[in-house]
């Protein structure tokens, strides 16, 4: 493998050059953390919390649900300030449709 930025030949399976210190390869996506909007049931919070950490949601609400019960008014509150703090995830449009059969 070559480095896209300095052209040397580096390891096959290193994710950064070791001349130049750039990322090569796929670059891994930048995981942020966002609220969910499609199949939220409140806020979104636990569906952001749970694609992020790559929990199942149901995990992460009943992790809600329990701080809830045994914490009441900081589970709550906590919740209410990550449904402030934490952006809405931005909305992903379909594709435009490229394919003439298709409008
Ligand atoms: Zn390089």
């Amino acid at each position: 493998m070559y480095c896209n930025a300095c052209g040397r030949q580096i390891q096959d399976d290193a994710n950064l050059c070791a001349y130049c210190g750039r990322t090569v390869g796929f670059a891994a996506p930048q995981r942020r953390l966002y609220r969910g909007v499609e199949g939220r049931k409140i806020g979104g919070v636990a569906l952001g919390m749970a694609q992020y950490f790559g929990e199942d949601v149901t995990i992460v609400r009943l992790i809600w649900v329990l701080a809830l019960l045994l914490t009441l008014p900081l589970a709550f509150f906590g919740y209410i300030i990550c449904w402030i703090i934490i952006p809405e995830e931005p909305l992903r449009l379909p594709p435009a449709a490229t394919n003439p059969a298709q409008l």
